[in-house]
């Protein structure tokens, strides 16, 4: 699960529902989350945290690191500090957060994480990604994954190509495959170890404005595809993120990928933010009597997504309450 958002991204989620983003709300949020019961840890292996979440403890006095740890879920960390533009691009950017990486990484370890997560985001557009864009973020991200194995925590690779767009499924297949090819090269070229690391991409679907609509089995094929044109046999899991999909779409296409017949050998999972927290906000809305509903909601998802990622999820057999509702924002920033 990823409950990493910053404290601006998780203000934008908050105002959707009319709750003030203050330190004492993304506490009690959290602790919805973490404290839903144990149907959460039989679909939720890991969650990736926020610096701030890190530190902070329930109701009872637990830190959230050891309310994890007691059910099972290894807590992780958002170690990049976001997007900043590349000079001289067409709006493109890289990811910054690589001073101190490793002092930071280090005391996360101590601090019981255990994995980390850094994400890259490449647009495309008529003449983008650029050459620059695409070198530059696999260098930072091969980098960043080096310095956490360094410190002894598992890196989540996160290069993801956003859905703005009007391009179709072709083209998004062709990007993801040409930037997953130069995260490999560069993995490589930093002596990252792949069987220690897990790859978080956007799945292939095309442009979110693209007028061409395309089923859940071909979403599937141009996802694998790239995969297997690119991504290497030692590298154990891929963990979807869910990039504006709606909850239901999320879990419809992960099931998707895979019931797809043919060569997998990776885990495909999913480690999504909005798909797995979109209902859980709105049947919260900020009050204390709705915490049981929100929890019901997030462990729906958990469920449908535990399901399809083994390829057993009936579409529409999971109702949440925003299952349909599309999560997409233009130009996401996290
Ligand atoms: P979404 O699933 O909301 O795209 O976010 C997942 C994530 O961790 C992005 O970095």
């Amino acid at each position: 699960m990823a409950a990493d958002e910053s404290t601006a991204t998780i203000g934008k989620r908050f105002a959707g529902i009319n709750v003030e983003n203050t330190e004492e709300n993304r506490r009690l949020y959290r602790q919805l989350l973490f404290t839903a019961d144990t149907r959460l840890e039989e679909s939720i292996s890991g969650v990736i945290l926020y610096h701030e979440t890190v530190y902070q403890k329930a109701d009872d006095g637990t830190p959230f690191v050891k309310l994890l740890q007691n059910k099972g879920i290894l807590p992780g960390i958002k170690v990049d500090t976001g997007v900043v533009d590349l000079l001289g691009s067409e709006g493109e950017g890289t990811t910054q957060g690589l001073d101190d990486l490793g002092k930071r990484c280090a005391q996360y370890k101590k601090d019981g994480c255990q994995f980390a997560k850094w994400r890259c985001v490449l647009k495309i557009g008529k003449n983008i990604p650029s050459y620059q864009a695409i070198l530059e973020n696999a260098n930072v991200l091969a980098r960043y994954a080096s310095i956490c194995q360094a410190n002894g925590l598992v890196p989540i690779v996160e290069p993801e190509v956003l859905p703005d767009g009007d391009h179709d499924l072709d083209r998004a297949q062709k990007v993801t495959e040409t930037v997953l090819a130069f995260v490999y090269k560069a993995l490589n070229d930093h002596h990252v170890y792949l069987e220690g690391t897990l790859l978080k991409p956007n799945m292939v679907t095309a442009g979110q404005s693209c007028p061409t609509k395309y089923t859940p089995e071909q979403v599937a094929l141009a996802t694998v595809t790239a995969f297997r044109r690119t991504v290497p046999v030692a590298v154990p899991g891929v963990t979807f993120l869910s990039g504006g999909q709606s909850e239901e779409e999320a879990s419809v296409h992960l099931n998707a990928i895979n019931a797809l017949p043919g060569k997998k050998p990776w885990a495909l999972t999913f480690s999504y933010g909005r798909a797995l927290q979109a209902s859980a906000l709105k049947a919260w809305q900020g009050k204390p009597e709705n915490v049981k509903d929100g929890q019901e909601e997030v462990l729906k998802r958990a469920k449908a997504n535990g399901l399809a990622s083994l390829g057993q999820y009936q579409a529409g057999s999971i109702q949440s309450v925003a299952a349909a509702k599309s999560n997409f924002i233009t130009a996401h920033a996290y």
